[in-house]
């Protein structure tokens, strides 16, 4: 039995979509899509938030009780939920880490949209910040986010957890560091090739 992290927003789910939609509505701008930066709110490239707007828009986020449930899914989602079942079907353990923390009921927004998704039971949903320390603690095997910091602090704090960075236009930079970290930036049908492969073998890529 393995244990497989997966985080949500940039893997599966469109935050950047969702949270576009939401500028567009309250400020008329179109701001870059996709992202082509971690923080591309406020950075250039393209049109961006004023301090003012940025505040404004995670504030209706945060009193939303729809925004989370609503955000479209990534065009590779299907294939990763259908990874997803088959691993829980073979009895591994697939938790969804987020750190989702503005929002109405965001951990029960959160399993309405894995629902919708197609994601079987049990839906296991964790939110938390440190994922470093939350991976050692729960001895994760693989881990997926598409957060270089995030994909570092693992590789630091929890060296047995195997990690991927899964590769998106505004982690596009963070490439050779991630390599040096032990880590793969893979696109999505590698990722689940990736996983597959540690499962039937039990070799974890930092292993090698
Ligand atoms: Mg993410």
């Amino acid at each position: 039995m393995s244990r497989i992290v997966l985080d949500i927003d940039g893997v599966m789910a469109g935050f950047v979509e969702g949270a576009n939609r939401l500028a567009l509505d309250m400020t008329g701008k179109a701001l870059a899509s996709p992202a082509l930066c971690w923080n591309w709110l406020t950075e250039g490239p393209g049109e961006t938030l004023t301090p003012e707007e940025n505040k404004a828009l995670w504030d209706c986020i945060g009193k939303s009780d729809t925004f989370w449930v609503d955000l479209p899914e990534l065009p590779h989602a299907g294939a990763l939920v259908t990874a997803a079942n088959r691993w829980l079907a073979k009895g591994h353990d697939v938790i969804f880490l987020t750190t989702r923390t503005r929002g109405v009921d965001i951990k029960a927004q959160t399993d309405v949209w894995l629902q919708q998704a197609g994601v079987d039971l049990p839906r296991t949903i964790l939110i938390a910040g440190n994922k470093g320390e939350v991976l050692a603690a729960l001895k994760a095997d693989v881990f997926v986010d598409d957060y270089a910091p995030n994909i570092l602090d693992a590789c630091a704090k929890s060296p047995n957890t195997n990690c991927i960075l899964l590769a998106q236009p505004w982690n596009a930079d963070a490439t050779e560091e991630i390599d040096r970290a032990g880590a793969l930036r893979l696109g999505p049908e590698a990722t689940t090739w990736a996983i597959d492969t540690f499962l039937g073998t039990g070799k974890g890529w930092r292993d090698v």
